[in-house]
């Protein structure tokens, strides 16, 4: 069997007798190529070559695109944002109900990150057919939150929730739109994080409130298109993993739980991807420390299929060339050890 399917099989949650280590390597790769991250953000030919040796090298599994935000730019764009300044990511541009006439309209043809990103998706697909291509994505209610600036956002939920239900509602036809484009130049897996609007920065209340019923109609959306599709519950949602997985991805890509009450109480509904801790374990710690974190989270979340090995959240560019050793070796040795069971 390729490796792609056996991948997109534990995602599926199928035994496969693999454990995949897939880190979100976009920031690490580019910093370990001969390219800066301006060089990279520019020029998807240099992020390419990045993202290919960097994964030759170490041997980990897997390949990124870093986070499609092309919405914010096209929308927000040449708008005054919260600084007093014309802006050029588009971020922080809409702060009040007033500001919304001034939104531009969404085009296909202004958005040059999506036409980078395709081109980023498609030279990926070339260079190693049988690596999946993760595509991350802001989703509709990160699009909102990035316009309106997240401590903005927070605020007009207790202040006019009417207001960020139109901005939600105002961007989600394009991102449909440019998700489908990212579908078709080749994405296989779409992973799309929530740092700013999970369980450590809004109530489980405000977050099925104003994120649930998007998130739920744009996984459908995505689902509906053949693709993978895993969710980062970035930070501590141990209030709301039920809501998460309600929400119909494949997978969890999880953070800062209890992995063995994880997967016994949402492991026969979601693959599981995650936990290593990057800052204390994968960054600070020695690849001893690595080595048995990894090997613990594997006998723990592999049993049965559908463990990804994974960082909690993006790689750090400062973790050793020793450490991601470490993780990987710890996978082989706990395939091995779960022979038949994974
Ligand atoms: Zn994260």
């Amino acid at each position: 069997m390729s490796k792609i399917r056996t991948i997109l099989d534990v995602i599926e949650r199928k035994k496969t007798g693999t454990i995949p280590v897939i880190p979100v390597t976009t920031k690490f790769a580019v910093s370990r190529s001969p390219y800066s991250f301006d060089e990279c953000d520019s020029d998807p030919q240099k992020y390419v070559e990045a993202i290919v040796e960097s994964r030759r090298r170490f041997g980990y599994d897997g390949l990124w695109t870093d986070t499609f935000q092309g919405i914010t730019a096209v929308m927000g764009k040449g708008l005054i944002d919260k600084h007093g300044r014309e802006s050029v990511t588009g971020q922080s541009t809409i702060q009040e109900p007033e500001d919304l006439p001034n939104i531009k309209p969404f085009s296909i043809d202004a958005c040059a990150q999506l036409h980078m990103r395709i081109e980023t998706i498609r030279a990926l697909k070339k260079a190693e057919p049988d690596e999946p291509v993760f595509t991350i994505i802001d989703n509709p209610c990160m699009v909102a939150a990035d316009l309106m600036d997240g401590a903005n956002y927070y605020y007009h939920m207790l202040t006019n929730p009417g207001f960020i239900h139109e901005m939600t509602e105002i961007v989600f036809e394009p991102l449909q739109k440019c998700t489908e484009m990212l579908i078709e130049a080749g994405a296989d897996v779409i992973w799309l994080p929530f740092p700013t609007l999970g369980g450590t920065c809004i109530s489980r209340k405000h977050y099925e409130e104003f994120c649930t019923g998007y998130n739920k109609r744009f996984n459908d959306f995505v689902l509906s298109k053949g693709v993978h599709l895993i969710v980062h519950t970035c930070g501590n949602w141990n209030d709301r993993l039920d809501l998460a997985v309600s929400e119909g991805a494949h997978g969890l890509h999880i953070a800062e739980t209890i992995l063995k009450d994880a997967k016994k109480d949402i492991g026969g509904s979601v693959s599981l991807m995650g936990q290593v801790p990057c800052v204390p374990v994968m960054m600070n710690g020695d690849p001893e420390m690595v080595y048995n974190e990894c090997l613990d989270e594997c006998l723990t979340g592999a049993v049965g299929g559908g463990f990804i090995l994974s960082p909690d959240c993006g790689l750090s560019p400062k973790t050793s060339d020793e450490n991601i050793k470490a993780m990987i070796e710890a996978a082989k040795d706990a395939e091995k050890q779960l022979a038949g069971k994974c």
